[in-house]
């Protein structure tokens, strides 16, 4: 369903993607790790657009997502990206929040679209607070909350950057619950984080990532029994 074929990027001088060649299945969850710099974040914006390339290709269901004269509108609809900061409109509901996008790009009215985004909030567990500012919200409520923004462009893929590490550590658990929730669904995902718990439980597979290469790509039951690259050993070493 997407595929990185021999994809390069450089900020400047800097050589921020090498060589990267990955596949990702349709409903495959697969967690990227690596330190800090390693390209991660650059990895899963390149997949939306967010970040250009230089070289390679990326296909999403065998279209190149950097080819020009894309309507990249239409494209990024079709890819939910969830950030470490939630960047919800804080002076609109919840519920706004979620229909805004869905009114504007899936051109649903607006009882359709308040039907829909009430079942999202539902399911991330914040149907009573549909009418609360974002503003008003914790920080886990919030990120539950830009999950459910996510989810309302109905996309086949979403796209997670660190969603949980501006969270303070009691609100964690909730965030991870409902991408849990997800993952059981058949959404495709891709997850840059450090909560190694989720990445065991819940990945097919990991891709770790330094200076820019993906040095492994495992099971999480490979990566975290039996990791091969001396890098990613050390990696796991540090945070255990
Ligand atoms: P972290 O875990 O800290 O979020 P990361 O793995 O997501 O790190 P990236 O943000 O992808 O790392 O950055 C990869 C490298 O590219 C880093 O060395 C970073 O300094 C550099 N970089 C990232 N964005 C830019 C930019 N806009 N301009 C120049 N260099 C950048
Ligand atoms: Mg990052």
């Amino acid at each position: 369903m997407i595929e990185f074929h021999q994809v390069n990027k450089w900020y400047g001088e800097y050589q921020a993607l090498s060589d990267i060649n990955e596949t990702v299945a349709r409903g495959e969850i697969v967690v990227v790790c690596g330190p800090s710099g390693s390209g991660k974040s650059t990895l899963i914006r390149t997949l939306n657009r967010l970040e250009p390339i230089h070289s390679g290709r990326i296909t999403l269901n065998g279209q190149d997502i950097h080819a020009r004269g894309l309507d990249v509108n239409a494209f990024r609809a079709g890819i939910g990206f969830v950030f470490q900061q939630f960047n919800l409109f804080p002076h609109l509901s919840a519920l706004d929040n979620c229909t805004l996008a869905p009114r504007r790009l899936r051109g649903l009215s607006a009882a359709q679209a308040k039907e829909e985004a009430l079942a999202l909030l539902e399911r991330v567990g914040l149907v009573h607070k549909a009418h609360a500012f974002a503003s008003e919200l914790s920080g886990g409520q919030q990120q539950r909350v830009a999950i459910a923004r996510a989810l309302a462009m109905k996309p086949p893929v979403l796209l997670f950057d660190e969603p949980t590490s501006a969270l303070d550590p009691e609100m964690v658990g909730e965030v991870l619950a409902v991408m849990k929730d997800l993952a059981r669904d058949g959404l495709t995902m891709l997850v840059v984080t450090h909560e190694m718990g989720f990445a065991r439980d819940v990945a097919d597979r990991v891709l770790f990532m330094d200076a820019g290469h993906v040095l492994e790509r495992a099971t999480p039951e490979q990566f975290f029994n039996r990791p091969e690259h001396p890098r990613a050993q050390q990696f796991l070493a540090d945070i255990r």
